[in-house]
């Protein structure tokens, strides 16, 4: 049938069974085309027996566009001896499909005639499988890729998002800082307010009251107590009378000047009546307070209100004072250094006393 030399040179071996081993389908085609012989791989393909070939199979199962390649392919090697290369889709009659590529090439005899075609036909299944896989991944990947890069883009977007609202939040926080500023000023002048006199500028009653149990309750020495003093001015009520009630918040202020400048800056100086003003002397022996007091008198007494141009104003204070005492309370410290002066008043005013 084939050759049978090559039992020659692999002694036991047949050609047809050496063909019949191998993984690759193997066939033969004489001129006309028809099947003169296959392998076993090239029966199992195409579910025929090779003693059934040229009755049963046309081209290599193949059909319809596949079955016309094959036959170009097939009348090329015969006219013109070239080898042919060519991949195709096998449908086997068990349904399944294989793709396979051809290699086909001319049977030439002795005389050196093309007499057919010896066709092998490789199975790339498994490669196409693995093409297909690769493919179907690289689908996969191009899929992820997008979704990566709408990820990307939604990221980017929220972020400018985010940007425009850290913008935002930026001119809310820099609205909230000039609010806050805003407020603060208005709680200093609402401070100012609560706690100033209108007419002189000094600490109100209110302030003196908010801020005096606060002094009081720092630990005293003993031999160091100071003062709480309430100064009056005297005759205060003919000075409204003689120059009118301007002049006489004038001479309040003017007081408030110079008994400010006169006094330490440690000292508590408020405005707690018409003409009444309390002070709190920082820890100093009553002597050194008692004098400190009687300068401040002496100043006001030599001060002169220039008030028009032919009339001065000048007036006295009277000042009675309370010698502090370690967690003292303030209503019986005032109500003391009011009994004082009382005193300072009823011994001649412009004078100091310092009670018990
Ligand atoms: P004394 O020496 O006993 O203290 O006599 P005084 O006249 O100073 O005392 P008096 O209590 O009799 O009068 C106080 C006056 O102070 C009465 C009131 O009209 C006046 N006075 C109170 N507050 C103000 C004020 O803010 N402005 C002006 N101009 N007068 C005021
Ligand atoms: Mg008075
Ligand atoms: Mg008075």
């Amino acid at each position: 049938m084939i050759v049978h030399g090559v039992s020659r040179l692999l002694p036991g071996c047949e050609l047809e069974s050496i063909l019949d081993s191998l993984p690759l389908a193997v066939f033969l085609k004489s001129r006309d085309l028809g099947y003169t012989w296959c392998n076993r791989r090239f029966e199992e393909i195409c579910g025929c027996l090779r003693t059934d070939l040229p009755e049963r199979l046309a081209f290599e199962g193949l059909k319809g566009p596949e079955a016309d390649k094959a036959r170009e392919s097939d009348l090329a090697v015969l006219n013109s001896g070239e080898h042919r290369i060519y991949d195709a889709r096998i449908s086997c009659p068990c349904g399944m499909s294989i793709d396979a590529r051809f290699l086909k090439i001319p049977a030439i005899n002795r005389a050196g005639d093309i007499v057919g075609i010896i066709g092998v036909a490789i199975d790339l299944t498994g490669d196409r499988e693995a093409e297909r896989k690769l493919l179907h991944n690289l689908d996969y990947m191009a899929e992820e890729n997008a979704r990566l890069e709408r990820i990307a883009s939604d990221l980017q977007t929220s972020l400018a998002f985010s940007e425009d609202n850290a913008a935002q939040l930026a001119e809310l926080a820099e609205q909230i800082d000039s609010q806050k500023q805003s407020i603060a000023e208005q709680n200093e002048q609402i401070r100012r307010l609560m706690y100033r006199d209108d007419n002189t500028g000094l600490h109100n009653r209110r302030y003196f009251f908010d801020t005096a149990p606060l002094m009081l309750s720092q630990p005293a020495d003993p031999a160091r107590p100071g003062l709480l003093a309430i100064a009056d001015i005297d005759f205060f009520k003919s000075i409204n009378d003689r120059f009118g009630h301007a002049a006489g918040d004038a001479a309040l202020r003017s007081f408030a000047q110079v008994a400010a400048d006169a006094l330490p800056e440690t000292a508590l100086f408020c405005r707690v009546g018409g003409e009444e003003f309390a002070i709190l002397t920082a820890p100093m022996s009553i002597p050194e307070a008692e004098a400190l007091l009687n300068r401040l008198r002496e100043t006001i007494g030599a001060h002169h209100l220039h008030l028009g141009p032919e009339s001065n104003l000048n007036f006295t204070i009277s000042i009675g004072a309370t010698p502090l005492c370690a967690g003292g309370n303030l209503d019986e410290l005032l109500h003391a250094a009011d009994n004082a002066l009382y005193m300072a008043k009823r011994g001649g005013r412009d004078r100091v006393v310092v009670g018990a």
